[in-house]
């Protein structure tokens, strides 16, 4: 195992030894655990740590960020912690916990345990070992699952027969690791999948826990075959009933994919893109519009999310049609894509099969979207407009014109400004 640790990169080799120290000092055993121990066996990068301690995750957590100079957020209900670090480490720390079902697909009942039970609690086998870093511990991995044989032959099997049951989003987490592994969920734990899933467990979770994981798919680097596994293993009708993606899903889903691979590459420096709104936009897009909006609103969507998925479902189809004729001026291109938002463009350019259509999103991101007037309001001031939403109008017609090629320099603006004004009726725009 030791020889596993040596090839971790100097940053997390470091943040290791000194949570041992923390650990020696406070003598509360630590365990590096999940996903970062599971991705360490397969030689995966992973900065993603996350830590148990037998005893107190928060005390621990707030010596270690202490130590480090770093920030933390304490989540007191929870015994857990996240420090607040710059670079790529992230660092989720918690007191070992067991965790007991009240009932199906209900929230656990937890309290604090050993590390045994925190393992206990977890998914799959392959996420339930841990490796010990501290406090009278020998550096080995603990494996009470046979995580370490399921990694090696490629299997999602989880620990007892009842964990479908106890959470059904472990259905969702089961596919999304078997997808992004390329691994095969093991003969029990599939029928038991099954059964679950054909027991509509999946309606009686909390939604934010079925989004979240729901968006945790789409976000992986191929959801097409996230999606396309989801829906014959367990089917979408948690999502809606109406849901039955076919071919021409799954040929948007590639389009997107596409599209998203020119956008990256051509615009490395534009803002971060929510692909999975892009995906999630395209797998509802044979619904109606009152279907989508009942779709974001019961998964509890944020409405930034809603906004862009609805507004694709709402002016997508006009905004295409408008872009599919020859020779319409930037103003105009500028004027219909300007309002959506990036993750919509893409989704319209991956739509669209029209030659002008592309064309003219590829100018848009490409050269109007960056286009910036040289006037500001200190010119307009300066020309003795009085300032208001007036404003707003007088930089949108030079905008317009400055797309157009009518205007290039700051004196062609300046001048349209003055024609602007002396249009008759143009008074009201001057001080008093
Ligand atoms: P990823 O590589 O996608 O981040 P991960 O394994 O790190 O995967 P997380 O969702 O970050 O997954 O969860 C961390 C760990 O917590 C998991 O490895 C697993 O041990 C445990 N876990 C997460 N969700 C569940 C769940 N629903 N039921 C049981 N254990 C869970």
């Amino acid at each position: 195992m030791k020889e596993y640790l040596k090839k971790l990169p100097p940053e997390i080799k470091e943040f290791i030894s000194l949570a041992g120290k923390i650990s020696k000092e406070t003598r509360m055993p630590a365990y590096l655990v999940g996903g970062f121990v599971r991705d360490l066996l397969l030689g995966k990068k992973n900065f993603d740590l996350d830590i148990a301690v037998e005893g107190s995750g928060i005390l621990f957590s707030e010596k270690l960020a202490k130590r480090l100079g770093s920030g933390i957020r304490i989540h007191e209900r929870f015994g857990t912690a996240t420090l607040i670090l710059k670079g790529r480490l992230k660092v989720d720390i918690a007191t070992a916990r067991k965790e007991r079902y009240p009932c199906c697909a209900a929230l656990p009942v937890v309290s604090q345990g050993s590390l045994m039970e925190d393992l206990m609690r977890r998914d799959f086998t392959i996420n339930a070992m841990a490796f010990g870093i501290g406090q009278g511990q020998e550096q080995k991995l603990i494996d009470p699952f046979g995580g370490r044989r399921d990694l090696a032959q490629g299997k999602i099997r989880i620990l007892h027969d009842l964990s479908f049951k106890d959470d059904p989003t472990r259905i969702l987490r089961a596919i999304r690791f078997q997808q992004r592994f390329g691994f095969r969920i093991e003969h029990k734990t599939l029928l038991l999948l099954k059964e679950a899933a054909n027991s509509d467990l999946l309606h009686k979770v909390n939604v934010h826990r079925i989004r979240d994981e729901l968006i945790l798919m789409l976000k992986e680097d191929d959801p097409l075959k996230q999606i396309k596994a989801l829906y014959s293993l367990a089917g979408l009708s948690f999502i809606s009933p109406k849901l039955k993606p076919g071919k021409a899903t799954y040929d948007l889903f590639k389009a997107i994919d596409k599209e998203i691979a020119w956008f990256t590459k051509k615009f490395p420096g534009r803002r971060h893109l929510d692909t999975w709104v892009i995906y999630l936009a395209a797998l509802l897009e044979p619904l109606g519009l009152a279907e989508v909006k009942r779709i974001c609103r019961s998964l509890a969507l944020r409405n930034g999310e809603e906004k862009r998925i609805v507004s694709f479902r709402q002016s997508g189809p006009r905004v295409i049609v408008s872009l599919m004729k020859k020779g319409i001026s930037p103003s105009r291109i500028y004027s219909l894509l300007e309002p959506l938002s990036y993750e919509t463009i893409i989704l319209l350019a991956a739509v669209s099969k029209n030659r002008y259509c592309r064309e003219y999103i590829a100018d848009f991101l490409e050269i109007y979207n960056g286009m910036r007037l040289y006037v500001s309001g200190h010119d307009l001031h300066g020309l003795g407009i009085l300032p208001g939403p007036v404003y707003q109008k007088i930089f949108a017609k030079v905008l317009a014109a400055k797309l157009n090629a009518k205007v290039s320099t700051y004196e062609d603006e300046l001048a349209l400004i003055r024609r602007l004004i002396k249009c008759p009726g143009a008074n009201v725009l001057k001080k008093q």
